[in-house]
């Protein structure tokens, strides 16, 4: 169990999801701790009530929920979340504990692949997210740890600062003593968890602002490099550019693109994510390109979504509109245009792990499959309960190390299980989740992202070149 309590837990007991929600439970979630004071939603997007009314109650989404799945606690579901919704939307003021149910949500969207009715708890929870950032106040502690977080994350410039000495940091052995120690865990959980997530880092050049297509020209593409991806695995973006390039595609990268905003959007910092995206959207539309390409997750699902972002926006949004029509995730594209470069052989086993945000969030599960499954030699195998997410989902894991670990050490049993040589993902997050829980468990697996895996097939590297990476 996480260390998380707050009195509204119950023992877990995994049958209990399906049927009929307590009710007492509900009531009680919704008014305890003390209320701000009016009503929970102003009128600036609220929660929409046809969205919260089209749930049934069924409970066919409790057991594809992380958080029911650690704690078995109604309000920490999606039934029990959509249902504080409808209180608030009822007019009960935004209690603290409403917050903290919402907080723990992890914006998987698990839920929304297992609902049978289809329910849009992908729009509820961002809309809450909005109101709860813009109209709770938050205790300085945690004021002070997010706005760390976003004066950082979303900067690619500032993160790649802290390449060097982070590089140092981790071969200098200081990173070895500091982790024995426990110190760090001790006194500081966010800042330990942030530092046990670090990749270890490698020196890649970045990729030229424009690169040709090898052969015939079959599209021109722009791609988005990423503020975590372009710090931590520029290596991914290379891979991702000589891929493209090997399928016939011209890609363009224009230098100091920054965020698409997806950690501003999922945390419900909504003014700032279209402030990310009138940028993003600024410095692409005028290139010529008939895609935008994507090579992690949560990135893409937020870029799918700039029409709606931007649709009160009277100068962006037709531009929003027709810049979302062009995003792809790497793999939906390659699929699409299917293969031409050949595929050397790669005699590995693989486990493919969904991030939640291609997998859920954008649906993307059969293209990284097929690709996968087009080289000569891998062989792919599945892992236990693949909906569960890792834990990681964006900054997650550091506003609430504790469970997050919790999810990783699940996540990488599972992964472990496998057997497989080398865990492939789509997503820096889920990457750097795994690997940290792997290593606790003291445990060993190469991990590639899908790109990673394609170029080693493409520029016949052998398998030696994906399992020896690390
Ligand atoms: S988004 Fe994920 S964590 Fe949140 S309610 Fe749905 S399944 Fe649970
Ligand atoms: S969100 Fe969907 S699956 Fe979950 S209880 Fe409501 S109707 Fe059922």
């Amino acid at each position: 169990m996480s260390d998380i309590d707050d009195g509204l837990h119950t023992p877990v007991d995994a049958t209990r999801g399906i049927g009929t929600p307590p009710v007492d439970a509900l009531r009680a979630a919704g008014t305890s701790g003390p209320p701000v004071g009016g009503p929970a939603f102003d009128s600036d997007h609220p929660p929409r009530a046809d969205l919260v009314s089209d749930c049934v109650h069924c409970g066919f989404c409790l057991t594809t929920c992380p958080t029911y799945v650690l704690w078995g606690e109604e309000m920490d579901s999606p039934r029990g979340r959509i249902h504080l919704i409808g209180q608030g939307l009822s007019g009960e003021p935004l209690s603290d504990s409403m917050v903290t149910h919402f907080d723990r949500c992890l914006g998987c969207m698990a839920c929304v692949t297992a609902c049978p009715s289809g329910v849009r708890y992908d729009r509820l929870i961002e809309d809450t997210r909005a109101q709860v950032e813009r109209r709770h106040p938050r205790t300085a502690r945690e004021r002070a740890l997010r706005t760390a977080i976003f004066a950082l994350f979303p900067y690619p410039k500032r993160l790649r600062l802290l390449r060097g000495p982070l590089r140092a940091y981790q071969m200098s052995g200081l990173q070895r003593l500091v982790a024995r120690s426990g110190l760090l865990q001790r006194l500081a959980p966010a800042l330990a968890t942030l530092e046990s997530l670090a990749p270890r880092l490698r020196g890649v050049p970045r990729p030229p602002a424009r690169v040709r297509a090898r052969g015939t020209r079959r599209a021109v593409v722009g791609m988005l490099t990423g503020c975590v991806q372009s710090a931590f695995f520029p290596d991914v973006n290379s891979a991702t550019v000589r891929v493209l390039a090997a399928e016939g595609c011209e890609v363009l990268i224009p230098p100091g693109q920054g965020c698409c905003g997806a950690l501003s959007v999922h945390n419900g910092r909504r003014a700032e994510a279209q402030r990310f995206a009138r940028r993003l959207i600024d410095t692409f539309e005028s290139c010529g390109m008939d895609f935008f390409v994507v090579n992690a997750a949560g990135c893409g699902s937020s870029l799918k979504e700039y029409d709606e972002l931007l649709a009160d926006d009277p100068v962006y949004a037709e531009r929003a509109a027709a810049f979302t029509a062009k995003v792809r995730d790497l793999s939906e594209l390659l699929a699409e245009l299917g293969p031409v470069a050949r595929r050397h052989p790669l005699p590995l086993t693989v486990a493919y792990h969904d991030a939640c945000h291609l997998g859920h969030a954008q649906g993307v599960r059969a293209q990284p499959r097929a690709l996968l499954r087009g080289i000569p030699g891998l062989e792919l195998r599945a892992i236990a309960d693949p909906e569960i997410c890792c834990g990681s989902a964006g900054v997650w894991n550091v506003l609430n190390p504790a469970p997050a670990a919790e999810l990783g050490d699940r996540k990488a049993k599972a992964v472990l299980a496998t057997g497989a040589d080398l865990l492939v993902t789509a997503n820096p997050g889920c990457l750097m989740q795994v690997a940290a829980a792997v290593r606790r468990r003291g445990g060993s697996i190469a991990l590639a992202h899908t790109a990673h895996v394609l170029d080693a097939s493409i520029r016949n590297l052998g398998a030696a070149a994906l399992v020896d990476r690390d």
